[in-house]
């Protein structure tokens, strides 16, 4: 007998966890599973980390209706689960006359959208609240709405708190197969096969194969990549707010985005593409990136960059979201998710619970719903007295493991048990491996520390799961002649998702 559910999610990046915790409030017995070793790894991870204030998205589509209330449900979701979120406005700026003039339209649109605060600057406020961008700059209009967010921290407060309420998380799980019958869906995954009443395809740029695999291959996702180009940290407070040419149809152009943490990042391109594994970050992209960049903040140098990373954006080939239900009863698209699907999955969330409750789903509240989730210890970010005090409780916050970022050996031991599984898993949880040197001096402690807490050999600990092995054994006797290699050992790993 397959194990049987009310509602199977799959794919566990925001959107998928986000749907996961609203469901997670009702008298339900729902499963997510996503196919990488942890959540967030998707496109969840590789973006520009916006909760854009949506006054630039028309309401003709849904992703223009879905996006302001997405944005206005973030300040509660950062008190509730701790995530890193900062609301510090976006500007969107003119390089010529006729973008002046655009910036009007676009006000008038935001203020139709009801976006709260919008304000046009002129030159002159312009140059005394942001003293550092290009002198060049005629104006710009001021949301003061708009925030940035460490996505992967929002992603794994989800699901965690979406577990602590009952809904059941299975990693390195890839669904491989529906087959609908009279209960619902047939859900094959290497683990076995499950059973669902409702099957909800979060699967981000792989939906339109999860799509297909019931008959529903009538929308097709065409990969928009974008490369983004994260800074040294000596740039930090160079410039305050986020900064946005006048967007286009397809994209929102190429930006200057303070990030959570202070560093800043520039990108990203927007590269239609075939290769869904196509992760590369490229020459031509750094140029059209720090090229465009200098007319907005001339002070911003290629020399400056200390990583790179590209994600893919699941644009559909509608160009708007997809979400609703489909032929096959229990079946429902959420897809098509690109940007501003981050800030949107609060409201996707709300969206997607509508719709199965008018497919049939009984939604019966529980009577005890936790909300929340304790935000990790930062170690950096607290005075000297407050640090003494927790060495002096625990010594492992004594010992620094990522000296870039002042990492503890303390908050590696939160991420593994917040749930880090890899090597990413720990960045992304505690930033150890995010700073100057990205992991050259810190990744073999926490690679030591994973092993120990897992109890799994040195060579078992992967950069991100799957194949993305690190070290090697080495019989030494073997080495001699021919090193005998993980037998899915790559040589080296990819500079794919940093
Ligand atoms: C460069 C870039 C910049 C962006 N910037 C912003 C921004 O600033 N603000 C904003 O609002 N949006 C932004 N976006 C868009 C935003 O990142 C996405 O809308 C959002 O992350 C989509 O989340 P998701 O859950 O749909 O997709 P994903 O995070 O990709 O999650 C899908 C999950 O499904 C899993 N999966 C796939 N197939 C299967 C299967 N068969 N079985 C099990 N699991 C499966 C995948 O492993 C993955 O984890 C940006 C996107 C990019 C690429």
């Amino acid at each position: 007998m397959p194990d049987n559910y009310d509602v199977a999610i799959i794919g566990g990046g925001v959107i998928g966890c986000s749907i996961a915790r609203e469901l997670s409030r009702f008298r339900l017995k729902t499963v997510l599973l996503e196919k990488n070793a942890e959540v967030g790894f998707g496109t969840s991870k590789t973006n520009s980390g916006i909760i854009h204030s949506g006054h630039d998205t028309p309401l003709s589509t849904l992703k223009g209706r879905l996006v302001v209330r997405g944005n206005a449900l973030f300040d509660g979701l950062h008190e509730e689960l701790g995530f890193g979120f900062r609301r510090i406005g976006e500007l969107n700026v003119a390089q010529t006359e006729e973008e002046l003039e655009g910036l009007k339209a676009l006000k008038a649109l935001g203020d139709e959208k009801g976006v709260p605060g919008i304000e046009l600057w002129d030159q002159e406020r312009l140059r005394r609240e942001e003293p550092n961008l290009s002198r060049a700059l005629l104006g710009a209009l001021y949301c003061p709405s708009a925030g940035v967010i460490n996505p992967y921290e929002f992603a794994f407060a989800l699901i965690e708190n979406a577990v602590a309420n009952g809904v059941e998380l299975r990693v390195d799980s890839p669904v491989l197969g529906l087959e609908p019958n009279a209960e619902g869906l047939a859900v094959r995954t290497p683990g076995g096969t499950l059973q669902a009443r409702f099957v909800l395809n979060c699967a981000g740029v792989a939906a339109d194969e999860v799509a297909a695999m019931v008959g529903c291959a009538d929308f097709k996702i065409l990969p928009r990549k974008g490369e983004e180009y994260m800074l040294d940290k000596r740039l930090k407070g160079l410039v305050r707010r986020l900064v946005f040419p006048l967007p286009t149809k397809t994209t929102k152009g190429i930006l200057i985005i303070p990030t959570f943490d202070g560093t800043i990042m520039v990108g990203p391109t927007a590269q239609t593409i075939e290769d869904r594994g196509d992760f590369a970050t490229t020459a031509q992209g750094a140029d059209e990136v720090f090229g465009y960049i200098k007319r907005l903040c001339p002070a911003i140098d290629a020399r400056d960059a200390i990583t790179a990373f590209a994600g893919l954006r699941a644009v559909s080939d509608t160009n708007d979201f997809v979400i609703g239900p489909t032929k096959v009863k229990g079946f429902v698209n959420v897809a098509g998710t690109q940007s501003p699907g981050l800030t949107s999955s609060p409201a996707i969330a709300e969206h997607v619970l509508e719709i199965l409750s008018l497919q049939g789903l009984e939604l019966s509240r529980k009577a005890r719903f936790n909300s929340r989730v304790a935000p990790p210890p930062r170690f950096a970010q607290l005075g000297h007295a407050e640090q003494d005090e927790l060495a002096n409780k625990d010594p492992l916050f004594a010992k620094v493991v990522c000296r870039c970022e002042l990492v503890t050996e303390a908050e590696i031991h939160d991420a593994v048990d917040h749930g880090a599984r890899t090597l990413d898993g720990i960045k992304f949880r505690s930033r150890a491996g995010m700073g100057r040197c990205q992991g050259g001096f810190c990744s073999s402690r926490c690679m030591e520390i994973l092993s120990k807490r897992l109890a799994k050999p040195i060579y078992d600990i992967t950069k991100r799961g799957g194949g993305s092995y690190i070290a090697v054994p080495i019989d030494l006797e073997a080495a001699r002649g021919e090193p005998p290699l993980h037998p899915d050992a790559r040589p080296r790993i990819n500079a794919e998702e940093k």
